[in-house]
């Protein structure tokens, strides 16, 4: 091992289990940087060991530790090393992020048995390294064209949170020479590589490197690390770069950046505000707020999920079905928002980390934190998987929750700040390194009270900073049992500055009450139910037997009174914490039939979106108001012959939204479908046309009308029952003047039971003969 300045500096660190304190966690000192931030952190949370939550938080940090990041077989994330190229292209990234992750929650926990783990994957992944300091999972031949500067952030990540927490500093020469080799690769010299071409998505995904480059260029001091920053940036602007920080100043759109691709693209803005705190560039924190702006306002689901099909789209573009929610992005958004208080100070980020942590984030991660969910989407059911193959998101879950500990509670300048409300103790350093403990009492969210009782050696005067939640409209505080006024100051927080003595209690209580948000956009004419911070899901393990699927559910209006929504212990299926509720509601049949009255309300269950789904059914956010007297296909299952590449629906009620059969290749046939849990008598099928191409887009009639078929009994056999007979005499070549939106009607000759109903017919081609697609844009029966 060779010695150097950095790691004489180990005998100076103090890492004890801190038993005077009675915390299990590891007591830890960072090991510092050399190079001072130009922009001191208005919040210290570098330290998960400070804040234990034992909570609903606390329930799901913990499951994460015991039952994901300690489960995990670290010679499976080496593989790829030690064998390579190893199993898929981007296998790399896992063992980083589980370092990452898991020295975060050895620190929170101090489990013997995580850090043996920790200890064996640091020391068996530099060992994977090749002389020249290449540590990705390619052959040489292949290097530097996907995912291996990808996978060297990983790495850099993973080993520097490994040096940093545990004070043991073996990786660093490893590092360096990641380093080094990345400084020697890339750069706008002549004989240097472009890092845009590098790998995916218009250089976000290589350039991402930008993050764990400035943390080592902090951590060593070395300038030609910061050089390679500094080239990155430059190559965000070059012609083919991803023009990050230009858009984000001018359009103020991250849909507009690159090909807006969501997780590398926040990648980039995470390292960026590294970059930011390192040098102190003004720009560039305006194009990450900017671009935070962006997201929050036009971008963002109800759940705090921020893309589908892993992209950024087009403003309220937010369909509720679409490989919606990557967890890499619902995680990379909670960073963004955790750097952002950072730096700034402002609750409005908090208020953020609430809601994606108890919501989206939550609801990716299973209940007994054994598993993770990809797409986690509005509707549907929880992907949930615990392998790691073909899954980023997999390896992205765990550190979003490992990261909770460090923004629940910390400090600033004046005092304390308090940012998430759990049950548990905060054992803080004021800037003196006065310390401070918070003991916290509460069963929130399921609970309105939430007691706090400092911990001080004496007396001590200094400034207690509480977040009211945005959604709540009745807040109130009370110090030693008397009520204080409550006015937030400019960085969105209640501050209480007075001489604080050990044991005094302050006393919160935040009013908890349903809400309702109607829908617009894609989600017109349909609802979705809050109470408190928790966005509520319908789920079919819920209904009992009185309605089929989530789908059969609907609400008469969006009147509070008429919903009643009251909470209530969970049952034992959905007891996830000691806390759980589920949400009583008046809910009516989504279809109007004549043993269901118009206007009856049936009383059915919500669960919280975190915990829908948990035990594999379908749940549902977003739910129809009013009975659907038209329409019975609306909101039921679609499919079609081939997927194509226009993200629609055809039972959305939206006929502006279309899909396509496309797929570059020639096809005899393509189909629509629409199936039904319960069936429908239908004496009417309607086939709203989708758009036509200059390749294609409608059924080629000059060998029949498009047929509609049924199916007579569940999931049964495909039969005709008549044809689109007003469908115009189009051909393989000629669309005949078919308009998008064009209605064509087949009349049953009497009213006929079914389970599902399809369009079929020959694809056209248009003017490219070598392929052939149709389009819908809905499929209607009445
Ligand atoms: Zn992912």
């Amino acid at each position: 091992m060779k010695q150097n300045s950095e790691m004489k500096l180990i005998a100076g660190l103090l890492i004890t289990v801190n038993a005077a304190l009675g915390s299990l966690s590891a007591a830890i000192t960072p090991v510092p940087d050399k190079v001072a931030c130009a922009v001191a952190d208005r919040h210290a949370f570098t330290q998960p060991d400070q804040v234990r939550l034992t909570g609903w938080l606390g329930a799901r940090v913990e499951a994460n530790e015991a039952n994901r990041l300690v489960k995990i077989d670290v010679d499976r994330l080496l593989e790829g090393y030690r064998k390579r190229p190893g199993r898929q292209s981007w296998d790399g990234e896992h063992v980083g992020k589980w370092l990452h992750a898991a020295t975060l929650a050895w620190v929170n926990t101090g489990d013997p048995a995580l850090r043996h783990k920790l200890d064996y994957a640091a020391a068996e992944l530099t060992k994977c390294q090749l002389k020249d300091g290449y540590l990705g999972t390619y052959l040489e031949k292949d290097r530097w064209t996907e995912w291996d500067v990808w996978a060297h952030k990983y790495n850099l990540i993973g080993l520097i949170t490994y040096m940093r927490y545990t004070g043991n500093m073996e990786p660093l020469p490893a590092c360096r020479r990641m380093g080094d080799l990345l400084c020697n690769t890339f750069g706008d010299e002549p004989g240097k590589r472009d890092i845009i071409k590098a790998g995916w998505h218009v250089g976000l995904a290589p350039t991402s490197v930008l993050e764990p480059m400035v943390l080592l260029y902090r951590l060593t001091g070395e300038q030609r690390y910061l050089d390679l920053c500094k080239y990155i940036l430059r190559a965000w602007e070059h012609p083919n770069g991803p023009k990050i920080i230009s858009t984000l100043l001018t359009l103020k759109r991250v849909d507009k950046v690159g090909n807006g691709k969501a997780y590398e693209m926040l990648s980039c803005l995470n390292g960026a505000l590294e970059y930011y705190r390192t040098l102190g560039d003004p720009k560039i924190l305006e194009a990450c707020l900017n671009a935070w702006k962006d997201i929050v306002e036009q971008r963002l689901y109800i759940t705090g999920a921020a893309s589908y099909g892993e992209l950024f789209h087009d403003n309220y573009d937010l369909p509720n079905v679409a490989n919606v929610g990557e967890t890499c992005v619902t995680v990379t958004w909670l960073q963004f928002n955790a750097q952002l208080l950072r730096l700034t100070g402002e609750a409005r980020f908090a208020e953020q980390l609430e809601h994606v942590v108890l919501n989206q984030l939550f609801g990716a991660q299973k209940c007994d934190g054994s598993a993770w969910g990809y797409y986690v989407q509005m509707e549907g059911k929880k992907p949930y998987s615990s392998t790691l193959d073909g899954h980023c998101c997999l390896s992205s879950g765990p550190r979003g929750v490992a990261l909770i500990p460090t923004f629940a509670a910390s400090t600033d300048d004046a005092g304390v700040v308090v940012n998430l409300y759990d049950a548990g103790t905060a054992k803080l350093r004021l800037k003196d390194q006065t310390p401070v403990t918070l003991v916290t009492e509460t069963r929130y969210p399921a609970e309105e009270q939430i007691r706090i009782t400092l911990g001080l050696a004496g007396e001590k005067d200094f400034t207690l900073k509480l977040r009211m939640p945005a959604w709540c409209r009745a807040t109130s505080v009370q110090i030693k049992g008397q009520l204080v006024a409550l006015a937030p100051g400019p960085d969105g927080y209640v501050a209480v500055r007075r001489s604080w003595k050990d044991g005094d209690k302050i006393e919160l209580r935040f009013k908890l009450e349903p809400r309702i948000v109607v829908g617009d956009h894609k989600n017109n004419g349909k609802l979705a139910v809050l109470y408190g911070p928790l966005v509520l899901a319908a789920d079919a393990d819920l209904l009992g037997d009185r309605l089929p699927g989530v789908k059969a559910v609907a609400f008469s209006n969006a009147d509070l009174a008429v919903l009643a929504v009251s909470p209530e212990p969970a049952p034992d299926k959905f007891k996830t914490w000691p806390g759980a509720q589920v949400f009583r509601v008046n809910a009516i049949p989504r279809r109007a039939s004549k043993s269901a009255q118009a206007g009856a309300n049936l009383p059915i269950r919500l669960t919280p979106f975190a915990d829908a789904g948990n035990g594999g059914a379908e749940y549902r956010v977003w739910i129809p108001v009013g009975q659907s007297e038209g329409d019975l296909l609306q909101d039921e299952k679609e499919s079609r012959s081939r997927s194509g590449n226009v993200s629609g629906s055809i039972t959305d009620g939206a006929a502006d939204t279309f899909v396509v059969t496309f797929d570059g290749k020639a096809a005899a046939e393509d189909w629509f479908a629409v199936t039904l849990d319960a069936p429908a008598e239908l004496k009417r099928v309607v086939f709203v046309h989708g758009k036509t191409f200059h390749d294609g887009g409608w059924f080629d009639a000059s060998v029949g009308q498009p047929q509609v078929q049924v199916q007579t009994t569940k999931e049964g056999k495909w039969e005709t029952a008549g044809v689109l007979k007003d469908y115009p005499a189009t051909t393989a070549t000629s669309a005949a003047g078919l308009k998008a939106g064009e209605r064509f009607t087949c009349q049953f000759p009497k009213a006929t039971k079914v389970f599902g109903v399809r369009v079929v017919g020959k694809p056209a081609s248009g003017d490219d003969v070598r392929q052939a697609f149709a389009s819908c844009a809905e499929l209607l029966a009445e």
